[in-house]
């Protein structure tokens, strides 16, 4: 055996030898930091990741030894970034108010503080205060939504694809449901009509085409066994042109002629007239029962502004099949959501303060004018920050609702388009890849070479400046 002095190792065997231990680094200011911060099991495991890896570096050559200080700065960096929180709250200035990826409707504030108030404490959830005895958790909110629907009876779900796969189940089950070809959508996230009517047991009963549906499609459809007919909003999309579908209206009336009851999934679905606010009206889901659905179906944080939730509301004995249903218990709400739901839906009992108190409305109904000063204030700034191998500017922008609400109607506003002066992409690529590792991201969108920020939803200028302006003489942007 050769001796040590002779051995291809023995270079780095001295500065190895001159690792520190777990407990100096632990010693040092910042391995006292980490102690206290992520507790001793994380802080001793990242110290020993941390003098690993300057192993392996000895060994390979690189760097020298390594001071008890630098590897307790390392283990606290890498402590740190993994405490960061992976969901992160970011500004969503794509132009699309309602972005299913970016979490959809933001709460109003009654709502937020509701759900804290739930969270925080116990709740009477499914308790009768009055009598003392058990409640039914539907019993906070089916007042307030009947009064809201005009509908006799209410629930709630996770969700509206679970809405429509609980109502389909309890009213369809191994029984034809009749649905028009123009109907069977997809809304995105693999939430497909016809798998979802399958999945439920239901059997897809397909009737018409693809534009065209009549009033003796259903008739010839409908048999003795059929358990449902199923109208869908058909949300993301639109057939224009030679086109023919039955209004919900005689729909309801060959339903109700053949005993059959008629369910209209409305997709987003709204409380509000939408039109009382310069918008295009959609559909009210009072609309859909007054038109004659037995059950209607919607989300809760679509156009209603709330959280995610699915509500099913109708005919009293209807819901309360569906409620007699197993797979209820497995689809039911929190009483998180249900506080959040509860006191969302209050404040459309003022339909005059809704648009200041709900984010969903209040950026929907943003006015221009209003857009415009705001980025008159922050295009010097912007402009400021990224550095002059950008030009920063207004533009218009035309924002969309999202989550399938009127996917053809955009509403007009303002928001800033940044450039590179040179006209190259890449730099606004990277521009955009910089404000997305922002400590709060701003998410944009790449128009023609340019990264737009739609202004629409940019409610706090100030949380939105203090996160750019920390990219201030960043020059590698450029
Ligand atoms: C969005 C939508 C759904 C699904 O609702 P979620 O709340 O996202 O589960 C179902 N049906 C229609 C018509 C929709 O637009």
């Amino acid at each position: 055996m050769s001796s040590p002095a002779s051995s291809p190792l023995s270079a780095s065997a001295l500065p190895l030898r001159h690792l520190p231990s777990v407990d100096t680094v632990l010693k040092e200011e910042a391995g006292r930091a980490a102690l206290d911060r992520h507790g001793r099991q994380a802080t001793t495991a990242a110290v020993r990741y941390a003098l690993d890896e300057r192993r392996a570096a000895l060994r390979a050559g690189a760097g020298g030894p390594a001071t008890p200080l630098e590897i307790a700065a390392a283990a606290l960096a890498r402590l740190d970034a993994a405490a960061t929180p992976s969901l992160k709250p970011v500004f969503n200035l794509t132009g699309t108010v309602l972005h299913t990826n970016l979490g959809r409707a933001i709460f109003a504030e009654d709502a937020v503080a509701a759900a804290t108030r739930a969270m925080r404490s116990a709740v009477a959830l499914e308790y009768d205060l009055d009598g003392g005895k058990r409640g039914e958790r539907d019993d906070h909110v089916r007042d307030l939504i009947c009064e809201l629907t005009g509908a006799e009876d209410a629930t709630l779900v996770n969700n509206n694809a679970a809405a429509v796969l609980l109502v389909l189940n309890t009213l369809s089950q191994g029984k034809p449901a009749v649905v028009s070809r123009g109907e069977l959508i997809e809304i995105g996230g693999a939430f497909r009509m016809p798998e979802i009517m399958r999945r439920a047991g239901a059997e897809l009963d397909e009737v018409g085409t693809t534009n065209r549906t009549h009033a003796r499609d259903y008739r010839e459809a409908i048999r003795p066994e059929t358990g449902v007919i199923l109208k869908v909003h058909t949300s993301n999309y639109r057939i224009e042109g030679f086109t023919k579908e039955v209004p919900p209206r005689e729909l309801a009336e060959i339903a109700h002629a053949a005993h059959v009851p008629l369910v209209n999934d409305l997709g987003s679905g709204t409380l509000a007239d939408l039109s009382r606010y310069g918008l295009v009206h959609e559909p009210t889901v009072r609309e859909a029962v007054a038109e004659g659905a037995d059950l209607v179906t919607f989300s809760g944080d679509k156009l209603l502004g709330g959280p995610q939730a699915g509500f099913i509301v109708g005919r009293r004995d209807l819901v309360a099949k569906v409620n007699k249903n197993p797979m209820k218990r497995a689809l039911r709400v929190d009483k998180v959501r249900l506080a959040a739901i509860e006191a969302t839906l209050r404040l459309y009992r003022d339909p005059d303060r809704l648009a200041d108190r709900l984010p969903t409305l209040r950026f929907l109904t943003r006015r221009p004018d209003d857009m415009a000063a705001q980025a008159a204030r922050l295009a010097p700034v912007l402009q400021r920050v990224f550095g002059p191998a950008f030009v920063v500017g207004p533009t218009p922008c035309r924002s969309q609702i999202g989550s399938g609400a009127l996917p053809l109607e955009t509403l007009s506003g303002i928001g800033l388009a940044i450039r590179a002066r040179d006209g190259s992409g890449g730099a606004v690529a990277r521009l955009a890849d910089a404000l997305r590792r922002l400590p709060v991201p701003v998410i944009g969108r790449i128009d023609d070479q340019a990264l737009v920020l739609d202004l629409r939803c940019l409610d706090d200028e100030a949380a939105f400046l203090a996160s750019v302006t920390t990219l201030e003489g960043a020059h590698e942007l450029a």
